[in-house]
This record gives C-alpha cells, sequence and structure tokens, in this order.
C-alpha cells in the first residue's frame, strides 16, 4: 500500500511534492504544511493521516496540558499515548481529554518512497 493523496489536484500534489523535496524546516504540524504548501488544513490533515498510515514518514504526537499552552509535556509514539498522566509542569492528574491538546508532527528527514507516491 502506498499513499494515494486522491483527494488533491496535480496542482496540490505538485506543491506538495516541491515542499517535501525541499524539506525545510525538517520537523512539520499540519498547519505550517498547509501554510507551506497552499493546503486547506483539513487536506493538511489528510496527508498526516495517509503518511502515518503507511508510515511515509515518522509521526509523532506532542502532548500539551491547559496549563501552558506553549510547552508540550509529552512526545510519544502516534496513538500511543493514554491517560491518565501526571503534567510534568503543574504536577497536576490529567484524567480529562479536554485538559489536553494533542498536535502532530511529522519528522521530514524520516520521508521514504516519495519518487513512488508522486509517480503518476
Ligand atoms: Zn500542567
Amino acid at each position: 500500500m502506498k499513499p494515494t493523496l486522491s483527494f488533491l489536484d496535480v496542482q496540490q500534489k505538485r506543491k506538495l511534492k516541491d515542499f517535501l523535496t525541499s524539506c525545510e524546516p525538517k520537523k512539520i504540524q499540519p498547519h505550517e504544511l498547509a501554510i507551506k504548501t497552499s493546503l486547506s488544513i483539513e487536506h493538511s490533515l489528510m496527508v498526516f493521516a495517509e503518511f502515518a498510515e503507511n508510515k511515509t514518514w515518522k509521526q509523532t504526537d506532542l502532548i500539551y496540558h491547559k496549563c501552558n499552552p506553549g510547552v508540550p509535556i509529552l512526545s510519544c509514539d502516534l496513538g500511543s499515548f493514554e491517560l491518565p498522566i501526571k503534567c510534568s509542569l503543574c504536577e497536576e492528574n490529567i484524567e480529562a481529554l479536554d485538559e489536553i491538546v494533542i498536535e502532530q508532527i511529522a519528522d521530514l528527514s524520516t520521508l521514504v518512497n516519495l519518487e513512488e507516491i508522486f509517480s503518476e
């Protein structure tokens, strides 16, 4: 299986490929990918989902607690995060999902099979 990116048109795919092969910065989040490639945030999230599912790149979850939205309290493998945890910043026990924000981050240095994905 390879990502099909069937929700993107030819021009969007070209922009995405151009960005991914220029590879700066090395780590990127969905909203950044959307800005850099002019994709909608929905499409950007779909790219993240397809690439994660097909192991096209290594993707990590960053966990933020509401006590400090600017500093992640934890970084873990995609989908491996489970509550409850203790916040490393405020030491509060976190038991509900609405106390945290989870952000995906992809490591562009781990990209594989780019040529294959974008070949027609
Ligand atoms: Zn906290």
